[in-house]
């Protein structure tokens, strides 16, 4: 039988491509196998392509849930995953991104590009107006997120960025240790507006 975990499902955010580094594709093989082997399920894009198809992959294949949330129009394009769980398939890319959201409890974003961003920074944003309540993990592979990192601790240094916001994102370069952070963090709940 498989552990259970408060964590019942987790969103993972990553690139629809591979990148040129392997380290990206085995983080993704790697995260895959330790959500199913901790009984975990995923929440993702539903694409069958790139990071994302390796998330799942790695996932299933350990036995583990994968939940594909796909819009009609990507799956036009044939690039959804054929073997998940379940592939729920909605009108637009707002209604994917609240669904995703809605189905898990924390999320993980692995190294992508614009989508992968756009995902993140809307949980972000999301759990920082307290219109949901999930930590967000990032897992800095290679040091891909150096840079965004970096601008995060500028945007606190220049007052735009609350401290207490910037502990919604759990940034580490190790599975485990991200996961355990994700489900020993309390929720940062002080989060007031800046400068009242
Ligand atoms: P990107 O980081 O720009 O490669 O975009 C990847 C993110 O956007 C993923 O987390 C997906 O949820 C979504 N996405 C982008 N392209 C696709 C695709 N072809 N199939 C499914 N989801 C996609």
């Amino acid at each position: 039988m498989r552990p259970t975990s408060p964590l019942r499902r987790v969103a993972v955010y990553c690139g629809a491509n591979l990148g040129q580094d392997p380290a990206f594709r085995q983080a993704a093989g790697t995260l895959g196998r330790t959500l199913a082997a901790r009984g975990i399920g995923i929440v993702y894009g539903g694409g069958g392509v790139g990071l994302m198809g390796a998330v799942a992959d790695a996932a299933l294949a350990a036995g583990g849930e994968v939940i594909g949330v796909i819009p009609e129009a990507l799956k036009a394009h044939e690039l959804e995953h054929k073997g998940l769980t379940a592939l729920h398939t909605v009108p637009d890319m707002h209604s994917r991104k609240a669904m995703m959201l809605a189905l898990s409890d924390a999320v993980i974003a692995l190294p992508g590009g614009f989508g992968t961003m756009d995902e993140l920074f809307e949980a972000l944003t999301w759990s920082q107006l307290d219109y949901q309540r999930k930590l967000c993990g990032l897992l800095n592979v290679s040091g891909y997120y150096d840079a965004l990192i970096a601008w995060i601790d500028h945007a606190i240094a220049v007052g735009l960025l609350r401290p207490v916001n910037r502990e919604l994102l759990v940034v580490e370069d190790d599975i485990e240790r991200l996961l355990e952070v994700l489900l020993t963090r309390p929720f940062p709940l002080a989060r007031k507006w800046m400068g009242r």
